[in-house]
């Protein structure tokens, strides 16, 4: 059975307090789950939520880090800053970090190096645009996206991965693939890291949607087989929606 996931990406979204309110809630209100539930609030209150949640299952996710150990890097966050306030899961290779901040195949490769050299878990997004799925490249690029970042990886090292294909069109627009073109491009994935690695490394990974995922579609996406579960944006920031997808996984 692979590891079921409900992780919310808060993006630059809630200050401390409103981080506060909201993790108090989630924590009292979360329905009894297999599934892991992660949260990934804003760097400057990760400490903060990870002390929020020392008695939750809730785990806490970064949104980032830089690859380099330490030193002249203003502006950045390092895998052992994370670490030592007991944050060992990050997301890497979201669309807006490529989008907006520039971050190639290149680079995600050593922000992943790094991460699991260091022990943490990546959830490592990808996925195509809307361009590329009207021309019928979706495949292509989703297949690249993972050669170029994971396909020189250990084998052992797909315990610490968790994939999440995000095709850029459905994020934060309220289109979301339908949960056929879910299950075809999951079922894709997981075909083509057997194809790289092995199937049981293809098996065992657990491949989460993301893109537009709200309470009144969560159950359907999440019915597909090769579906583990969602990176949820948006409804994310409410208590009650999110927990509407956690009970749908
Ligand atoms: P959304 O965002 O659920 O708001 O579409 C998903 C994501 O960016 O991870």
């Amino acid at each position: 059975m692979r590891t079921k996931i409900v992780a919310g990406n808060w993006k630059m979204n809630k200050n401390l307090e409103e981080t506060e309110a909201l993790l108090g809630e989630l924590a009292a209100k979360l329905p009894d789950t297999k599934a892991e539930v992660i949260v990934s609030p804003t760097f400057v209150n990760l400490a903060s939520a990870v002390n929020q949640l020392s008695q939750s299952v809730i785990q806490v996710a970064a949104q980032n880090m830089h690859f380099a150990e330490s030193g002249a890097f203003t502006g950045e966050i390092s895998a052992d800053m994370l670490l030592n306030i007991e944050v060992d899961t990050v997301i890497l290779g979201h669309s807006e970090r490529r989008a907006l901040f520039d971050e190639n195949d290149e680079l995600l490769s050593k922000k992943v190096n790094t991460a699991l050299d260091k022990n943490m878990k990546v959830i490592f997004c990808f996925g195509e645009e809307l361009e590329d799925r009207k021309s019928g490249n979706h495949f292509n690029i989703v297949e690249n996206q993972l050669k170029n970042v994971l396909f020189d990886l250990d084998s052992s090292s797909w315990k610490q991965i968790v994939l999440a294909y995000e095709p850029v069109w459905a994020i934060g627009t309220g289109e979301t693939a339908s949960p056929e073109q879910a299950q075809e491009m999951h079922a894709f994935i997981r075909k083509t890291i057997a194809t790289a690695f092995n199937g049981s490394i293809a098996e065992n990974v657990t491949i989460l949607y993301g893109g537009s995922v709200k309470p009144n579609n969560a159950k359907e996406i999440f019915s597909k087989p090769d579906v583990d579960g969602g990176l949820i944006g948006g409804a994310s920031l409410k208590c009650d929606d999110f927990m509407e997808i956690v009970k749908a996984i």
